[in-house]
């Protein structure tokens, strides 16, 4: 079973406006920033504005309306900067052997060098 979402996480903070972020885009569903401690040239997080801890707990919980935002708002946040032709990578870290640290979810957009084959 997912753990309960914890109201006081950074990104809900984010999300508030009581913590600062770099944001790039944000709609109805989503609200995308740039990492604060980036691991390429472009490194984008897009998280939903449902309190959701995590992909596993979205894709349950999350109304049709808010996956199709969601999913959506990743692409539109990626074609905005510009990364479609030169490409981009997705990653979702969920659960505990994925070393997820914020317990909102959260989609990494990576971009801006070639990024070689995937992570193992
Ligand atoms: P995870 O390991 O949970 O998939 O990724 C968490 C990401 O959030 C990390 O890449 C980390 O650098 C980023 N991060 C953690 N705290 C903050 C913050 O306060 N602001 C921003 N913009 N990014 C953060």
């Amino acid at each position: 079973a997912t753990q309960p979402y914890d109201d006081g996480n950074i990104f809900a903070r984010i999300l508030r406006g009581e913590l600062p972020a770099k944001r790039v885009y944000e709609d109805d569903f989503a609200l995308a920033f740039h990492d604060i401690n980036p691991q390429a040239p472009t490194h984008i997080l897009v998280i939903p504005k449902g309190a959701y801890v995590s992909w596993d707990d979205f894709s349950a919980r999350a109304g049709d309306a808010e996956i199709a935002g969601f999913v959506r708002a990743v692409g539109q946040v990626a074609r905005a900067a510009g990364l479609v032709e030169p490409g981009y990578r997705l990653l979702a870290n969920t659960g505990l052997d994925s070393h997820q640290e914020v317990p909102h979810l959260h989609v990494h957009i990576f971009a801006g060098r070639p990024l070689g084959p995937m992570l193992a």
